[in-house]
């Protein structure tokens, strides 16, 4: 049936799919009548949130009241202090897909353009259409991002490149000199956003935190988290490190009160708790071994991942597989989404969730 009002929203968002999240662990197990299920579908840390920021939350309870801090003053300078940066320069999200609608509502729009890659994130593309700006997107290589098939599509309508580094649901990364030479290709008057979502993750000597070049490319935002190594997903909180006047424009658009007082004082909690992100990154360590290992073993080839995830091609559709593992009870993600139908990418779980997903994945192979 068609949409009554389709014909009157606004052309990008005519044709936008929504983004289509993994489906909730109470939920798939109330329809299939299961339980015990394990949930290895949207890169969350399987370690929870650190205690720190758990033990904080509580202290703000009897305020619920009250608006959180619409500046969120303490949580911006503790990022500030972390990145050597001014206060200014940080803009805080409602997750970092907060930020990127943002930047898309600052410096895109009908007649303006966004470039991103092939297999990119599934929100550039919404971020893009939404304001009914043109997405261009360039082919990928192996997998990864192909920075001079990204520059090629450069014009005088482009405004934003979208990169994110890792890459999900890729796994890929780029080298630092492949970067800085990119951004100091890319003209100035162009925003290159950085996404990095997985960077507490990455083990690469290569691989470069894109903050160091802030003072070098006014031009650049790089975007983190707190959904993913930091274990707060939940409640949504994220922030962008860009020039002080880029920022400026960004709050502009910035809702009040986005980001919440739970979750200020949760970040704030967690910013510190180094060991809550040592033990999450040993874990992932240990768990893409596992995976390489299985896939090694079961003939599969997979794309090397430097997040806390892995994609692996099972030669056949993967949707079809996806649904037998949901059925025993291991939920993962399919990304025929991205174009890429004989592939399910695997968050990497605790050891034993790891093992159950490995031998699920055989046994339904198999049958
Ligand atoms: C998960 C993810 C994010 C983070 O989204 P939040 O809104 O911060 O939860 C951003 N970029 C990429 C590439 C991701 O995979």
């Amino acid at each position: 049936m068609t949409n009554r009002f389709l014909d009157l929203c606004v052309p990008g968002v005519a044709n936008l799919k929504p983004y289509i999240p993994g489906k909730p662990v109470s939920e798939l197990e109330r329809e299939l009548a299961i339980s015990d299920t394990i949930k290895l579908a949207s890169n969350e840390n399987p370690l929870g949130p650190p205690r720190s920021a758990k033990a904080v939350i509580h202290g703000q309870l009897d305020d619920l009241a009250l608006y959180p801090d619409g500046s969120g003053f303490a949580l911006s300078r503790a990022l500030a202090e972390k990145h050597n940066v001014l206060p200014a320069c940080i803009t805080l999200g409602n997750g970092s897909n907060d930020v990127l609608d943002m930047i898309g509502r600052t410096f895109l729009g009908p007649g303006k353009e966004a470039i991103f890659s092939e297999y990119a994130f599934a929100v550039y593309p919404i971020v893009t259409q939404a304001v009914g700006a043109t997405a261009q997107v360039a082919r990928a290589r192996d997998y990864g991002h192909d920075l001079e098939a990204m520059l090629e599509l450069v014009n005088d309508s482009t405004r934003v490149i979208f990169i994110a580094n890792p890459n999900n649901p890729t796994g890929t990364w780029l080298a630092k000199n492949n970067l800085q030479g990119f951004l100091s290709e890319v003209p100035r008057n162009i925003i290159v956003v950085i996404d990095e979502a997985y960077i507490e993750y990455v083990q690469e000597d290569q691989y470069p935190d894109a903050s160091q070049w802030l003072s070098d490319f006014d031009n650049l935002i790089v975007t983190r988290t707190f959904s993913k190594a930091y274990g707060l997903a939940a409640l949504r909180v994220g922030y962008c490190l860009s020039h002080p006047d880029v920022a400026n424009l960004l709050n502009r658009v910035r809702q009040p009160f986005n980001v919440n007082s739970l979750a200020q004082a949760a970040a704030l909690a967690a910013l510190d708790d180094e060991q809550h992100i040592r033990m999450s990154v040993e874990n992932n360590v240990q768990g893409l071994t596992l995976y390489e290992t299985a896939f090694r073993e079961m003939g599969l080839d997979w794309i090397p991942s430097v997040g806390n995830f892995i994609t692996v091609n099972l030669g056949r559709n993967a949707s079809e597989i996806d649904r037998a593992m949901l059925t025993r009870g291991v939920i993962t993600r399919p990304v025929a989404n991205y174009g890429m139908p004989d592939h399910l990418r695997i968050t990497v779980g605790l050891p034993k969730e790891n093992e159950r997903c490995i031998g699920t994945l055989k046994e339904v192979l198999a049958s």
